[in-house]
Order: structure tokens, then C-alpha cells, then sequence
């Protein structure tokens, strides 16, 4: 007899992963290394810890070892929030008559309402432990701020967020909540730090981007005793936190002999779509299984499906290291009228490199399609979806529906990533049908590759 699947499947405390899984240690090519822009050489690791704390470099730099002991602080943090359940959507599968079973892995059951909380606490607790006294960072739509405030009020670090000055007016909720957990939140480009009075003196009406945020953050870290900078996505140490999210969805069908077939993520800086993927493409990499991985990007900012892989600027004002990556451009800002989140220029280095090889297909949808997607999720499945996790949806229901067609059964596993409360002017422009589908020209591409700096690497 076939056992039931539940509607949710919980793990027990015990059965939460144990150790981070890198699944650069499974590439057989690696990815391309960080360069100092000044010498166009890798960088060291005594360069790179003048700008994020020294364990958090080593992860960084790390390509070759698998697993990586998840010290028993964090894990205790973990047990605040996760397991996180992996959702069977029997009603959406129901609804949509698809013979296709649909799983999701949901990440929004925790205040800061994403999946940013697994790598928040991680980079805070390496913070605390080297003795530091705070840190600095970047928000876009506010996710990552308020789990960084959440994570450093935990551990009682300061913690001093740029946002972008757009989010910053649009979502004062959002600011609010991180400024309840203690945060310094400061609107970006500022005057506060040279970065941002000069962007500001060169684009006075600038409603801000996340890569002139990083900038200031950045220069903010460098100019305080005792701070470092952190990053919530893009970089390969919070890909390898956020592998706490395929190790748990992989142990929960693992348990009910359940093996996905595609595994579907949006994929914005690629944190969370690294981490759902990662132990299924380390099988996949060492020959014991294949699957069918789909990342989502908005068309409005599609990097993956039509971006260069070339090493590029990871913020606007030139201060990070630069990674080899999928990118628009460090200049491209998607057009003022895309509200669903993932709007950074680039993708992460190891997704770039597993793109490259042709290990993942890359889709890019409009963001209607995208809202369509999310509301019909809500009203099935009762969860008020993230923007971001919605363009996951979005392809889910179009996989399900292609089973539909051929009669198959297949597993898919999607990534929700998060909740959408505080995303409610973007669903106000869908309800009242105000919202448009904007996707940039090949004019405006070459002009943003233009930028891109010579490297020969
Ligand atoms: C930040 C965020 C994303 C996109 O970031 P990735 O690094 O690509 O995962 C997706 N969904 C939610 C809810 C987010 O907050």
C-alpha cells in the first residue's frame, strides 16, 4: 500500500541538517575567483577581511570542502524557526487538474517573512564571534534588513542598514520593524557617506538601486572600528547557508521515497534557489541522479537569459571585489515601474558557472503573469505569497499545467521563499490593473554592457 503523503511534512529537531552543504566541493569546474579591481589579481584572504569578518572569508574562499559543522549557536537560533515544512499543494494540484505532484518548501514563517534569516544569523554570529561590534549592510525591498536586525538583536551586535531610498519611502512598515529590533536604518544614496553624496551630485533625483546601496554600506563598515560589511545574496557563503533549505526538503521526501523531477526557484542575487538546489545538484554532480532545475528571473531584469557572463562590478560605486557572474551591467536599474523584487544586476558566481555548463534553465516572466500567478496561489493555497516566490509559482503552475497536456506525473518542488505583507502596493497596482510589463530593449542592454570593465580572465 502506498503511504499517504500529509499535507505538511514536519522534521523533528534531530532531523535538521547538521552541517552547511558547498556544493562547490561537487564542481568539477569551479567558479571563477573574486578580483581585486585595483590589481585584477584573486583576492587573498587578508583582503578580503578588511571587509567581512574572517570566518565568513574562509567560507567564501572555500571551493573543497563539503560540509561545514553548523555551530550549535546557530542551530539553536534555527530551532526558533525551522524546520521549515515542505507543503504538499494537494489543493493547487486539485484546482489545476494536473496529474503532477507539487511540493513547496516555505520559508516565510518567521518575522522577517524569508528565507534571510538562515543566512542572517550565520554572518551575525561569525561577526560576534571575532569580537566585533557591528555590522553594516544594504536592503532592497527590506527582507534582508530586517532579518540581519532580527539576527544582531539576538546577539546584541549594532547593525546599520542602507535602504534603498525607493523601499525606504514605499515601506515604512518594513523600516519600522527593523528599527524595532534596533537597527540604524538610513535611506540610500545618503549624505552620510562619499559614495552617496557623489551619486547624489551625479543623479540628484535618484530614487536609489541596491548596487549604490552596497557602495555605502561598504564605505560605512571600512570607516568604523570594529564593523564589517555583510551581504544577504549573490555571495558563495550565503549560498552554502542557505543549503540548510535543500538539505531539510531533501531529508522530508527522502523520507516518503518522494524524488522530485524539476526544482523551480526565482532567483534574484540566486541565494535561495543555490540553497534549495544544492544537495540535489551535488547528486546530480556526482553522477547519482539527474533533475530538472528551473531558475525564474523578472523580465524586466533578466540576467541569467540575457545577461553576459563576464566579471562585472558587484556595486555601483566600484568598492566590492568583482565577481565573474551573469550580469546586466553594475549601472542597470530595471525600470521604475517593476515591483516584484529580484532587481540586482547580477546572479551569484556559482549559479553563473552551473548556468554556463548548461545545468540549469534560466526562464524570465513578465511580472503580470507573475501577479496572476501569486493571487491565484493565495486564494488556493491560503498563503499571501512574496513578489519574488511568486515568479516560482508562476512556473510551477505552468510545468503542472504542461503535465496537464502529456498526462505525466511528475514531482515539482518550488522554493517559497516568502510572505508578501508588506508588498501590498505592488498587489494594489495589480488589483486596480495599473501594472505594466516592461522589459528593456537590446539597445538598452549594449549600452548597460558598454560599462562592463576589461578584464582578461
Ligand atoms: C531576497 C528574496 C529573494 C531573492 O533573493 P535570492 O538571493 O535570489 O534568493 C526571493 N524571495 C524573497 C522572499 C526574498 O526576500
Amino acid at each position: 500500500m502506498k503511504t499517504e503523503i500529509p499535507y505538511k511534512i514536519y522534521l523533528s529537531e534531530n532531523e535538521m541538517p547538521t552541517h552547511y552543504y558547498n556544493v562547490r566541493a561537487d564542481m568539477k569546474k569551479k567558479p571563477a575567483p573574486l578580483l581585486n579591481p585595483g590589481t585584477l589579481k584573486p583576492m587573498t584572504a587578508e583582503e578580503l577581511g578588511g571587509v567581512f569578518c574572517s570566518d565568513l572569508v574562509a567560507q567564501e574562499l572555500d571551493d573543497t570542502t563539503a560540509y561545514i559543522a553548523i555551530p550549535d549557536e546557530i542551530r539553536s537560533f534555527y530551532k526558533m524557526y525551522r524546520p521549515s515544512p515542505l507543503v504538499r499543494a494537494y489543493e493547487l494540484e486539485k484546482r489545476l487538474q494536473t496529474p503532477a505532484h507539487i511540493y513547496y518548501k516555505f520559508e516565510g514563517n518567521n518575522t522577517s517573512g524569508s528565507h534571510k534569516l538562515n543566512s542572517a544569523i550565520a554572518q551575525a554570529y561569525y561577526a560576534k564571534k571575532q569580537g566585533l561590534r557591528g555590522v553594516t549592510t544594504e536592503t532592497g525591498a527590506g527582507q534582508w534588513g530586517t532579518a540581519l536586525s532580527m539576527a544582531c538583536a539576538y546577539l546584541n551586535l549594532d547593525c546599520r542598514v542602507y535602504m534603498v531610498k525607493v523601499s525606504y519611502e514605499q515601506k515604512p512598515f518594513r523600516r519600522e520593524v527593523m528599527r524595532t529590533y534596533g537597527a540604524t536604518v538610513t535611506p540610500s544614496p545618503s549624505m552620510t557617506t562619499e559614495v552617496g553624496r557623489r551619486i547624489l551630485q551625479e543623479h540628484p533625483n535618484t530614487t536609489g538601486s541596491l548596487g549604490c546601496a552596497i557602495s555605502e554600506a561598504v564605505e560605512d563598515a571600512l570607516s568604523r572600528d570594529g564593523y564589517r560589511y555583510v551581504l544577504g545574496s549573490v555571495l558563495s557563503q550565503v549560498l552554502l547557508h542557505q543549503s540548510v533549505i535543500g538539505q531539510e526538503a531533501k531529508t522530508a521526501m527522502d523520507k516518503y521515497g518522494i524524488v522530485p523531477d524539476i526544482i523551480i526557484g526565482c532567483a534574484g542575487g540566486g541565494s535561495n534557489l543555490g540553497g534549495l538546489i544544492a544537495p540535489f545538484m551535488g547528486a546530480q554532480l556526482r553522477g547519482e541522479n539527474r533533475y530538472h532545475f528551473i531558475a525564474v528571473e523578472p523580465a524586466s531584469c533578466p540576467s541569467l537569459t540575457r545577461g553576459r557572463y563576464a566579471y562585472d562590478f558587484c556595486d555601483t560605486g566600484n568598492v566590492c571585489p568583482m565577481a565573474k557572474m551573469y550580469t546586466l551591467g553594475s549601472g542597470f536599474i530595471p525600470s521604475a515601474n517593476h515591483a516584484g523584487g529580484l532587481r540586482y544586476h547580477g546572479m551569484s558566481p556559482i549559479l553563473s558557472e552551473l548556468y554556463d555548463q548548461g545545468l540549469i534553465e534560466a526562464r524570465a516572466v513578465e511580472q503580470t503573469s507573475v501577479f496572476e500567478a501569486a493571487e491565484y496561489f493565495a486564494r488556493v493555497e491560503g498563503i499571501l505569497p512574496a513578489p519574488e516566490s511568486s515568479h516560482a509559482i508562476r512556473v510551477a503552475i505552468d510545468e503542472a499545467l504542461k503535465c496537464k497536456e502529456t498526462g505525466e506525473e511528475k514531482n515539482i518542488l518550488f522554493g517559497l521563499t516568502g510572505t508578501g505583507y508588506f508588498d501590498l502596493i505592488a498587489y494594489q497596482n495589480y488589483n486596480d490593473g495599473t501594472m505594466t510589463d516592461y522589459i528593456p530593449t537590446d539597445q538598452e542592454l549594449e549600452a548597460s554592457f558598454a560599462t562592463l570593465p576589461k578584464v582578461d580572465r
